[in-house]
């Protein structure tokens, strides 16, 4: 049996095998105009919609976290504020008060700085990548990564509507659609 390019309609010269993505081996064999680098088109496909996926996450990584050093800062000083009334309560001493109150207040100015920082990011990101506010949401729930890849399968819902006047494409995006909704 002759060995023939993945894709069914195409007549061209073989010019390599698949070895597939880490966690899914392929071997489909491929020609020049079916493959980019050493992966099969199918698997090219696959491989940049994690890569986008890990870039997305990231990103809302970087949008949830802020600054883990100002994070670390809020934690101490609204830690300082209910010892500070224990304080307040058995010592009674204005001391006390003073640190209570002005850890309190301090509390508060970085939070609402970290609030603001987030929204700036959140734009930022927004702006830059396709469905991000809806992609952070996911996020912020710590939504598992079956939800996760609802999304991607969503986007590429879009994608094929897109290509649709072009079957052979859009019958591509539904197959590697497909392979997405069988990872989870
Ligand atoms: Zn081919
Ligand atoms: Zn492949």
């Amino acid at each position: 049996m002759a060995i023939k390019c993945f894709v069914s309609e195409c007549a061209e010269d073989v010019t390599g095998q698949c070895p597939g993505l880490a966690e899914e081996p392929c071997g489909h064999f491929y020609c020049g105009s079916h493959s980019r680098g050493k992966l099969c088109d199918e698997c090219a496909a696959v491989q940049e919609q994690q890569n986008l996926f890990q870039e997305y996450c990231t990103v809302a990584e970087d949008v949830y976290k802020v600054s883990p050093g100002l994070n670390i800062l809020w934690g101490i000083m609204f830690g300082t504020f209910p010892l500070c009334i224990i304080g307040i309560v058995v010592e009674s001493l204005w001391f006390f008060i003073l640190i209570g109150v002005g850890s309190f207040a301090l509390s508060i100015v970085i939070f609402l700085y970290i609030e603001r920082q987030r929204k700036k990011r959140l734009l930022r990101a927004c702006e830059k990548y396709e469905n991000f506010e809806e992609f952070y949401g996911e996020y912020k729930k710590q939504a598992n990564k079956a939800a996760m890849f609802s999304m991607i399968a969503k986007t590429m819902d879009f994608t094929s509507d897109m290509l649709s006047s072009d079957p052979v494409q859009a019958s591509d995006v539904r197959r590697i659609r497909q392979r997405l909704e069988r990872m989870d």
